[in-house]
């Protein structure tokens, strides 16, 4: 996908940090230091399969281990390669750090299609994977903690928690080994939907800073603002979604790998979700109009582009043609470095993946704190804050009666007031919160700075400076 001429995932990474950190005072040899990727783990394993024995290559770099343990998630895909992989795990390090969650930055890769395989298959090869890994301590709670990517999701994280239990009989903690788990075996409520759920959070506080908004044109709220995604997968489909249900804002084109719909009058995401589901892809689906060169409906005029499938799909050869004001970053490096400046200087503003897909690793964060202590978040609480509730409602309701004041509370009121929160809703406020707080801190640079003009270099400068921190209270 990536265009000849640019750079690769992981140059396109250290180009972007370098132009951050080049701007800081560091101490001589921290920014190598932070920069490099502390280690890369290549395995390569058979399976025995249909007939004969398949062999497999998968990867985990590890980027930084200023903070253990280490995490970040695990990607199948065919185009794995230890580039990718490496650049992925130093993202995850500066992301941790943007939303202070207090983790070093990894990744994992496995080179494999995951459509050319059935259930049982996958499950064969994740647990020798994930072998290949816990062996190592390359999965562990307290050392490598991974979570879906690309073509993993909870069934996988799943197989693997499972696996590390076979191999950790005693291990209190087995289950922190891996986050991103279905809620049955120790996952959290909000982890699937967690990343596009960031999404829209980052979005809302964007549009909560005018002065930001000034900066590429927009306006208002995210009511009626059009809205182009490319890739509903888990990402995608939860962003787009949560947009256009809750925010008023218009899914206007679909982006697939075989190609696009496009509806001005607004997609129904779910139905399109439903025919990729059903098919395996876009084309043929009946609601708007079907578009066979997906990459040019990037183009497209909308207010919003929400790149969420892989990375390099605007480069230098595309960049000059994008006409979308604002650029989220929910996939991981979908813009090269040569593509950013091209966008920068066209003043185009762009939400970057370090921080806007960083509603996955929170929400990890959460459950890996949950496993560590056992207990569901809210479970002691919940019937204790509704008991204060409805003590107080009571208390008013007999002095208004007893002061004949004609005022009672709607039972709309009451239901809203008198409810608990459960784990979903303070993993949504506790996501809410520290995407809010994020940004704070990235905007803040970015108006603050003279020599910060965009929220990318903002957001490394916030991430490499607590980084520094960090590396000032350990041994070298
Ligand atoms: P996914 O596998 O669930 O979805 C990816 C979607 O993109 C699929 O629908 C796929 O068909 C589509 N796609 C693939 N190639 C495409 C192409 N060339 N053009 C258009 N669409 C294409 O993956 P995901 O978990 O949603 O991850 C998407 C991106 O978000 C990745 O960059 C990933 O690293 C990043 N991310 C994911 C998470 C997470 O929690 N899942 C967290 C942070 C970042």
């Amino acid at each position: 996908m990536a265009h000849g001429k640019d750079p690769s995932f992981l140059e396109s990474v250290e180009y972007s940090f370098n132009r951050a950190a080049n701007l800081l005072d560091l101490p001589p040899g921290l920014k190598e230091q932070i920069r490099e990727c502390n280690s890369t783990y290549t395995v390569r394993f058979g399976v025995r399969m249909r007939g004969g024995i398949r062999t497999f290559t998968g990867y985990r770099a590890v980027h930084s281990e200023h903070m253990e343990p280490v995490k970040g998630g695990i990607r199948y895909d065919s185009r794995v390669n230890q580039d990718e992989v490496e650049a992925l795990a130093s993202l995850m390090t500066y992301k941790c750090a943007v939303v202070e969650a207090p983790f070093g930055g990894s990744k994992g890769g496995l080179c494999i299609n995951p459509r050319e395989y059935t259930a049982e298959e996958i499950e064969t090869i994740t647990r020798r994977f994930a072998f290949e890994l816990i062996k190592r301590d390359l999965i562990n709670p307290s050392q490598n903690v991974p979570a879906p990517d690309m073509g993993t999701g909870p069934r996988e994280m799943a197989w693997i928690a499972d696996q590390y239990m076979h191999m950790n009989t005693t291990d209190i903690n087995s289950r922190a080994c891996v986050t991103g788990k279905p809620l049955n075996v120790g996952g959290i409520q909000g982890r699937v939907e967690a990343t596009g759920r960031g999404v829209q959070y980052a979005l809302q506080e964007f549009f909560r800073h005018p002065k930001d908004q000034a900066k590429c044109g927009l306006e208002g709220t995210l009511e009626g603002k059009r809205v182009v995604v490319q890739g509903l997968g888990n990402v995608g489909y939860h962003a787009a979604l949560f947009l256009s249900e809750e925010d008023g804002s218009k899914v206007t084109a679909i982006i697939e790998w075989d190609g696009a719909v496009i509806d001005d009058d607004g997609l129904n995401v779910d139905e399109v979700s439903h025919h990729i589901q059903s098919t395996g892809g876009i084309k043929g689906c009946p609601y708007g109009t079907y578009v066979k060169d997906g990459l040019s409906v990037l183009e497209k005029e909308c207010d919003i582009l929400i790149p969420a499938a892989i990375e390099a799909v605007i480069t230098s050869e595309n960049a000059d043609r994008i006409k979308a004001p604002l650029i989220i970053e929910a996939a991981n490096g979908p813009i090269t470095a040569p593509a950013d400046t091209i966008l920068r200087r066209k003043g185009i503003v762009v939400i970057p993946d370090m921080y806007a897909n960083a509603g996955g690793v929170t929400v990890s964060y959460f459950e890996w704190v949950k496993n560590l202590s056992h207990i569901r978040f809210g479970r002691m609480q919940r019937r204790q804050e509704e008991a204060r509730g409805t003590l107080l409602v009571n208390e008013l309701n007999r002095l208004f009666k007893k002061s004949n004041v004609p005022v009672s509370f709607s039972e709309q009121f009451v239901g809203k007031y008198l409810r608990g929160a459960g784990e979903l809703e303070l993993v949504r406020s506790g996501l809410d919160d520290t995407m809010r707080l994020a940004y704070q801190a990235i905007s803040d640079v970015w108006r603050r700075r003279e020599d910060v003009d965009d929220l990318r270099t903002a957001a490394y400068v916030v991430s490499i400076q607590r980084i520094a921190q960090s590396y000032q209270s350990i041994a070298l």
